[in-house]
């Protein structure tokens, strides 16, 4: 059920959402006009289609076969197909037309956003949120219910690993949208989003994260690391992290090209691999401790890039 989920993406690009600055390339900081509306064509051999049989069925038309199939019945029952209040933009409101047609809106604006988020800068994306945080809870809403059909989920799997671990270990979740980690285990966590939506959530730039350092012993990226500047949020996680304090990421495996260069990429900010499982066909859950050497300077550091994650459009 799970083939074809990160495809090679065909689909021509959604239009782009006006952060008032230009993408840029890590490292450089650009200042320009706002681009309403413009197309943002794939970027050569660095799109990375993010679909799934189930969940590409469910981002394309707002819903999946079994939904589409309840829908049809619903639609042959009489009065069915009356259309009630037309300001009603909910999936669930609505004639089934209108529920159909709010779902593929939901849907492209969902992709539009993960675009943005994984093609600019972080302070892109805290200037996208800040002019309108309305754009994260659709962001949210299309996450959930793409990951909501994925058979294992790295949020899961990451759980059950703290549910091992001493209930004394205090842990950072960066990029942890609903802050869902914070809400299943025992241990302290430090949870940190773009846009603070509950009020686990410290809204901030993981770039720059408002916790002393040394403050943890675990450090987590779980499909966080979007911004072009990833390596800024790393540095940072070197910062807050105490010495042999741990660093788990959960990717998805196709935005990283190389490994083996994007592993001598993290020995040199600082970080060394001990575990590494790759048994998941999508995804990558990687575990690294922090070392006694000191992080590369920006100019020695050869920076590995990771593919964007892109939603495919059916
Ligand atoms: N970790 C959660 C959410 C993954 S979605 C989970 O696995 O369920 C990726 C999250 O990273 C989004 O909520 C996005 O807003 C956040 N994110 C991306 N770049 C960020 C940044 N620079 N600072 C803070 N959060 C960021």
């Amino acid at each position: 059920m799970f083939a074809g989920l990160f495809e090679a993406k065909s689909a021509a690009a959604p239009a782009k959402i006006a952060t008032g600055k230009k993408k840029a390339k890590p490292g450089t900081s650009t200042e320009s006009k706002a681009r309403p509306n413009k197309a943002a064509p794939p970027r050569k051999g660095q799109s990375n289609a993010f679909t799934a049989k189930g969940p590409a069925e469910t981002m394309g038309s707002g819903l999946s076969k079994k939904q589409r199939r309840k829908q049809r019945q619903r639609e042959q029952k009489p009065g069915a197909d009356k259309a009630t209040d037309c300001t009603s933009t909910g999936a669930t409101g609505g004639s089934a037309i209108q529920r159909k047609m709010a779902a593929q809106l939901a849907g492209a604006h969902f992709r539009q956003i993960n675009e943005e988020l994984y093609t600019t800068e972080s302070a892109d994306a805290v200037e996208l949120f800040r002019k309108d945080p309305g754009f994260f809870e659709i962001y949210h809403a299309g996450f959930r219910s793409q990951s909501a059909h994925w058979p294992v989920r790295p949020i899961d799997v990451l759980v059950r690993w703290l549910d091992e671990q001493p209930a004394s270990l205090v842990v950072g979740d960066l990029g942890c949208g609903d802050a869902q980690i914070a809400a299943s285990v025992r241990q302290t966590v430090h949870s940190f989003d773009l846009v603070a939506n509950n009020p686990r959530v410290t809204a901030c730039d993981v770039a720059n994260v408002p916790l002393p350092s040394a403050a943890l012993d675990v450090a987590i990226f779980c499909l966080a690391l979007m911004g072009t500047n990833y390596v800024d949020f790393l540095r940072e996680a070197h910062r807050l992290l105490r010495l042999r304090g741990i660093l788990k990421i959960a990717e998805v495996s196709s935005r990283v090209e190389d490994l083996p260069a994007w592993f001598a990429m993290l020995r040199g900010l600082g970080f060394d691999l001990v575990a590494k499982d790759t048994s998941n066909t999508h995804f990558v859950l990687l575990d690294f401790v922090k070392s006694s050497r000191p992080s590369q300077p920006a100019e020695q550091l050869d920076v590995v890039p990771l593919k964007p994650c892109i939603y495919k459009r059916r």
